[in-house]
């Protein structure tokens, strides 16, 4: 978590135990989006409230920022919570003022003095984003920093203060700001367009699908399983791992469970050589996944492919997939080392769930996949396997849950 340039991590602690009056969540991605701009807003001013709901939270929308409030005893987490939601530039907590330098000062000096364990320095730091306050920003900083010397003798350092005591003034009050919280940037989840991801229970897939999530994709998840019927499967890990990735956002899911049992049956029964079953079980997999992409309105695909990282990973492989599928199949951890997903996925929450055991399909299929698939075999044993009818009958053995309480 980084934090204002003056201030350290330990002292936000101090800070953020001060009375607020609630706290200001700023964007910056969204600002440059020209017209698209109050439809960016409106989505993330949708997306906190609902993240935000179990805090009793309200979410102001005020054009250029937003500004939140809490019952006071939620106020930490749920500026921390805040922070996580995707097109927050930072969050800050806020004193909100009248326009007056008495009050000014007033709140300066209770700050400082509840925060200075003896005589740190301090500095006065005023931004006017309404410029018709008869003073200059200037002219206030040294105001209301004098008068601040004159109640408390502390010290002025401009350069690098341990105290920073920031200002902003509005057209109809002031804020006092605390430390700048960084957020985790991004755009809003919704503006950007719907897709589909591929989410096995590995460690790689939700950690892609969070990513789209962050460029403002909206996701809807497909899992094929190996457990004996669907009950089994949405009562399993994958279900858990969505809630994770989604419930930061306040946003719903859906979650496509497919049983992988029809294909597997099918490539028993037949004589396709087990170096193929991987890219035949890929292809299959994004198959299923166009079909309801068609269906649902999905834009893309996502899978947690990375270049090279397993035998079936090769450009060779992953070429033979994309022709399977008529959408666009994004791969965002093509380029990533194991240890930055793995980080990632530490960061995001699904790293503990997803390192629990797991019947996973992949395991039952051969252990030493063909690396460079010929695509003219391959389609041969798709003509043997009847691939078409296998995922029409998938489909409608498929089951759909939703996650997150929040309407599709
Ligand atoms: P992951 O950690 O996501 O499982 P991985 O590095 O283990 O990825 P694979 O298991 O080879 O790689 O799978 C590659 C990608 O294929 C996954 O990231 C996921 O998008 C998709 N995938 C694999 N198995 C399944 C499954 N059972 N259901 C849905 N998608 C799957
Ligand atoms: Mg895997």
């Amino acid at each position: 978590m980084l934090v204002q340039e003056q201030v350290h991590l330990s002292e936000l602690d101090k800070w953020l135990k001060l009375s607020w009056d609630g706290f200001v969540v700023h964007y910056h991605e969204i600002g440059l989006k020209g017209g698209n701009r109050r439809a960016f807003t409106k989505v993330l001013c949708r997306n906190l409230k609902n993240s935000l709901k179990r805090f009793n939270a309200q979410v102001q929308d005020l054009f250029d920022r937003l500004f939140v409030t809490v019952p006071s005893a939620n106020f930490v987490d749920a500026i921390f919570a805040a922070a996580q939601v995707f097109g927050v530039a930072y969050v800050a907590p806020v004193r909100i003022l009248p326009r007056s330098v008495d009050a000014m000062v007033e709140s300066a000096v209770q700050t400082y003095n509840a925060l200075a364990s003896e005589k740190e320095s301090f500095a006065v730091r005023v931004r006017r984003i309404d410029k018709s306050f008869p003073l200059t920003s200037q002219e206030l900083e040294r105001l209301v920093g004098q008068r601040v010397v004159d109640a408390t003798g502390a010290p002025v350092n401009l350069s690098n203060p341990s105290i920073l005591l920031s200002l902003r003034l509005y057209r109809d009050c002031v804020y006092q700001v605390g430390p700048k919280i960084q957020g985790v940037g991004g755009l809003p989840v919704g503006v950007t367009g719907k897709v589909l991801s591929l989410l096995s229970g590995g460690i790689d897939s939700p950690v892609a699908a969070w990513l789209v999530m962050k460029r403002g994709c909206s996701v809807d998840f497909v899992h094929f399983h190996a457990m004996p019927n669907n009950e089994e499967a949405a009562a399993g890990k994958v279900p858990k791992l969505v809630e994770k990735i989604i419930t930061p956002q306040g946003i719903s899911a859906r979650l496509f469970l497919v049983p992988y049992h029809t294909f597997q049956l099918a490539l028993l029964m037949s004589k396709v050589q087990p170096p193929f079953e991987l890219v035949l079980f890929r292809r299959f997999m994004v198959k299923v996944a166009n079909r309801i992409a068609k269906e649902n309105g999905h834009q893309a695909i996502v899978t947690g492919d990375n270049l090279s990282q397993v035998a079936s990973q090769t450009l060779e492989n992953l070429t033979v997939v994309d022709n399977a599928s008529d959408l666009s199949i994004f791969r965002p951890l093509l380029t990533y080392d194991k240890q930055e997903i793995v980080a990632l996925a530490q960061r995001i929450g699904t790293y503990e769930l997803s390192i629990q055991p797991y019947k996973d399909c992949c395991s039952l299929i051969a252990r030493h996949p063909e690396t460079k698939a010929n695509l003219h075999e391959v389609l041969e044993a798709e003509k043997i396997l009847t691939i078409e009818q296998l995922v029409e009958r998938s489909i409608n053995e498929m089951m759909v849950l939703t996650v997150g309480d929040r309407e599709l």
